[in-house]
């Protein structure tokens, strides 16, 4: 009678245990409730737990073991955690070993490769590279999955299995080498040219505002893990030439502007003016001075002549373009000989009382198409200082 309840409890439990294996949604009862298993994943590693129970209850009579159709509801960690203490039972899992040193147990190769997915995603991410730029990504170095039997409560989840990865690289055993062709446009300045008119005056200019262009880059550049470790510029593409940016100047010297042009050639103060003078045209500005006082160019020109003549001494003809000239006489000393460019203040001569002359002084002429002007319509009267 005991031998015939025993085989009726053993056939009822190899039922129970093709029920196991047959039904994908099932609840497992072990005396008290043990599990619920959603999916054939967690179903395959009841198998294991299963055929190891089956054993256990060949040798005891006081466990009830089966299987029922039920909603999914438990937690796989639960489920675990019951199997460990009711059956210490191992199961299939896979380890993912990095240089030899165990990264992470997970439940089949199916979930290491997407660990090894993850971490590329990882690394990706931190390096901040768009996805679409990627040409090529190759994984180095000494990584392995091992199929290996494992508790189910040793399983990792995903998020921690990468955790564990990614501190196990700390010391980069696994590089990444990924390669990204990167496009982006860079703005190009345009030129400044400058240009001189004859239809301005001196100091006039206007502007032709130019217009930024702009070039295409593209860029080889190698990561490895999150590090960019080679960047090279494979082709440079001027999109839009920049539209230059003409400032045009005016060189125009006439008798209208000669007052915003001309300054003091002499700082001493006025002895003669201009006009009608003891029955003669004195045609200039005299200066006073003494003999080695500094004589300036009264603005930009070149050297027309520095020589002796008897009225004048030894003197300086400074020509300025449009028919307007400058004459220095009297002079001690010249500065300067024909042919040379000058600028406005620049020295060009000495006070001195050469040539038909009763002291010392600057004999200042401003001359317009041949004509000599009364120069102080044009210089300040006083020295201005
Ligand atoms: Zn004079």
């Amino acid at each position: 009678m005991k031998d015939k309840a025993c085989k009726k409890e053993k056939i009822k439990k190899s039922i129970m245990l093709i029920l196991a294996f047959m039904i994908p949604y099932v609840s497992v009862y072990f005396s008290d409730i043990v599990g619920l298993f959603k999916n054939n994943t967690q179903m395959s590693s009841i198998k294991v737990l299963a055929a190891t129970l089956n054993n256990k209850l060949q040798d005891s009579n006081d466990a009830d073991f089966f299987v029922i159709n039920n909603k999914p509801s438990a937690e796989r960690n639960n489920v675990a955690t019951k199997f460990k203490v009711l059956m210490n039972a191992k199961i299939n899992t896979v380890k993912v070993i990095v240089n030899n040193e165990e990264a992470a147990v997970l439940y089949n190769k199916e979930e290491a490769d997407r660990l090894i997915d993850n971490l590329k995603g990882y690394y990706l991410n931190n390096a901040k590279i768009n996805k679409s730029t990627i040409t090529a990504m190759d994984l180095k170095g000494n990584i392995e999955v091992k199929e290996a039997l494992a508790y189910d409560w040793e399983l990792d989840t995903m998020e921690g299995a990468l955790n564990k990865l990614v501190n196990i690289n700390k010391n980069n055993n696994l590089i990444l080498e990924t390669t990204a062709i990167e496009k982006h446009t860079e703005e190009l300045s345009p030129s400044v040219s400058i240009i001189s008119s004859s239809e301005l005056n001196v100091g006039e200019s206007k502007t032709q505002q130019g217009e930024n262009g702009f070039k295409e880059i593209e860029k080889k550049i190698i990561y490895n893990n999150d590090k960019k470790v080679n960047e090279t510029i494979i082709k440079e593409v001027i999109v839009k030439q920049p539209k230059e940016t003409i400032i045009t100047q005016g060189v125009r010297v006439s008798e209208e502007n000669l007052t915003a042009l001309l300054i003091r050639p002499s700082r001493g103060a006025i002895s003669s003016f201009y006009g009608m003078r003891w029955g003669k045209m004195h045609k200039g500005t005299d200066f006073a001075g003494n003999i080695g006082d500094p004589v300036v160019a009264s603005m930009d020109g070149t050297v027309k002549e520095a020589a002796f003549e008897p009225t004048y001494g030894n003197y300086i003809v400074l020509s300025h373009g449009n028919s307007i000239e400058t004459l220095y006489g009297h002079c001690s000393e010249l500065k300067v000989k024909s042919g040379d460019k000058v600028k406005k203040g620049d020295i060009i001569a000495a006070v001195g009382n050469t040539g038909r002359s009763t002291g010392p002084h600057l004999h200042f002429e401003v001359r317009v198409n041949g004509v000599a002007k009364d120069s102080l319509k044009y210089i300040p009267k006083t020295n201005g200082s």
